[in-house]
């Protein structure tokens, strides 16, 4: 009797749940590298919280993104559309129009209760979101300031990734319980400068990591990478940098901001490294090695924190009874360079920045343990989100959802990924669009430098020998040309369009 019940409790009540849309909660990062993520096979560091996402769901091995830099990013997954249709393409102007159709809204619409928290870096005032406390611009790690709803501006004690995940539990807290909701956690972390939480100081310091094969890239064949300027080399600097603070005479900003007790704690661990530095008196190739172990490990100590802050999120969700029925996707605006090609940064379509880490939870929906290889875009967050609340995707966005290629492994997805980079001044990276396949990746680099780049990422997938051009490669580059095309045409890129037809364009 007590067991027909139970069906019959469970038959009734199915429905019901079945009918329940998902909450949502999306980590999303700042320039955080899959290499530097265990789940990747990344053997810098453990990031058991990331891996725990991807184990308990799914990993994407092929995440890319549209336009590799942070305001056009967060931009691209607001909108679901590339950047010259939202109309936010380079960091230089960064006024996001909010009154475009966002995923939020409908979600909103729907009955969700929306909230964005942390870092946001699309200049305007949130649109969509119920609630949303947010920092300036770049944000600082300690002490950050934020800017809130009543047009206010408060500075809160403590370290940006701590108390970005504070914010968002307590907004959780006091949330509705009688709707669903979609919740944005906006993470500074990994972003330069690198400044790690007082617990994770020197948390590397015994590991001597291995320099990338390519550290000492010279960019032969390729003109734009001779010409940038984000060169751990050249371009790091050692005191806003690596906080050796005897090259910045009147001090570094985030960390003349710290209280005395955090500057104590600074100064403990960063001063006997300067020390250290000044006895050693290195130049040369020791002076770049220096450089690079010191940028790994303030940048792994600052994932560290990262990572158990993501942790924290899935137990809240594990301790309020949510995590059953919330989708939890974690990603970063784009990926980074630890090391490759002697830089660090983003920007280029080069992989370790075109491609972002992404990993998602969805419980009953996605089998845990999911390795998907299918190519997957930050330009579909808004539809597989709006996919996964039960809600029409509009005609005018231009991703898709990849809902259908998780639960059908068989599933094909795009055969083909289009990327658009605009800005031209901060590092010097010459604007550049392109097109990337299974096997190849074809670039046309204008403005700064004009011309283009194919590589055979089977053979070269370090992307060191730039083959366009070369004999026996003209059947592939024609293809590749007539898909990138097509690729233009159907995201109506009219500015990429004119430039296929220029001189340089065609040849
Ligand atoms: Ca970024």
């Amino acid at each position: 009797m007590k067991n027909l019940l139970t069906v019959l409790v469970f038959l009734f009540s199915a429905p019901l749940f079945a009918q329940q849309k998902p909450n949502i909660v999306i980590i999303l990062s700042d320039d955080h590298a899959y290499q530097s993520i265990s789940a990747y096979g990344g053997k810098l560091m453990q990031t058991p919280n990331i891996d725990r996402i991807a184990n308990e769901g799914a990993i994407f091995k092929k995440a890319y993104v549209t336009n590799s830099i942070c305001g056009p990013s967060r931009a691209v997954i607001l909108t679901g559309k590339y950047s010259h249709k939202n109309g936010f393409k380079d960091n230089t102007n960064p006024n996001f129009d909010g009154s475009q159709d966002v995923f939020v809204k409908r979600l909103k619409t729907a009955g969700y209760q929306t909230a964005w928290i942390g870092k946001w870096h699309l200049g305007t005032q949130p649109q969509g979101f119920d609630y949303w406390q947010i920092v300036p611009g770049q944000g600082q790690y300690y002490n950050p300031d934020f800017l809130t709803m009543d047009g206010g501006r408060k500075r809160i004690e403590g370290y940006a990734t701590n108390i970005v995940e504070d914010l968002s539990e307590e907004w959780l807290d006091r949330r509705d319980t009688t709707k669903p909701f979609c919740l944005v956690i906006g993470h500074k972390s990994t972003h330069r400068t690198w400044l790690p939480d007082m617990p994770d100081y020197g948390r590397y310091d015994k590991v001597k990591f291995p320099l990338p094969k390519n550290f000492y890239d010279a960019y032969k064949t390729r003109e734009a990478a001779s010409l940038q300027d984000m060169s751990i080399d050249k371009t790091m600097l050692m005191g806003y940098d690596l906080k050796m603070l005897s090259y910045s005479p009147k001090g570094e900003p985030a960390v003349n901001r710290m209280n005395p007790d955090q500057r104590a704690r600074f100064d403990a661990y960063y001063g006997p490294i300067e020390k250290d530095l000044k006895a050693k008196n290195l130049s040369g190739k020791a002076l770049v090695e220096w450089k690079f172990q010191r940028y790994m490990s303030d940048y792994l100590s600052t994932a560290e924190s990262l990572d158990r802050n993501i942790g924290r999120t899935l137990d809240y969700l594990d301790k309020k009874g949510l995590s059953k029925n919330t989708i939890v996707i974690y990603l970063s605006d784009q990926g980074f360079y630890t090391g490759e090609h002697g830089w660090f940064d983003k920007r280029f379509m080069y992989e370790e920045s075109f491609r972002t880490p992404m990993v998602m939870r969805y419980p009953g929906v996605i089998k845990p343990g999911t390795q998907s290889e299918a190519m997957v875009m930050n330009l579909d967050i808004a539809p597989t989100i709006l996919d996964a609340a039960g809600l029409p995707v509009p005609s005018e966005v231009q991703g898709r959802s990849f809902l259908p290629l998780l639960k059908d492994p068989n599933g094909k997805g795009r055969d083909a990924m289009y990327y658009h980079y605009y800005e031209n001044g901060e590092h010097s990276v010459s604007p550049h669009f392109g097109i990337r396949t299974e096997r190849y990746k074809l670039i046309r680099f204008y403005k700064k430098v004009e011309g283009w780049e194919l590589f055979d990422l089977k053979k070269d997938p370090q992307e060191m020998k730039n083959i366009y051009g070369r004999r026996g490669t003209a059947e592939i580059t024609s293809e590749l040309k007539a898909k990138l095309n097509d690729l233009i045409r159907q995201y109506e890129d009219t500015e990429a369009e004119k430039l296929m037809l220029s001189a340089a364009g065609s040849k």
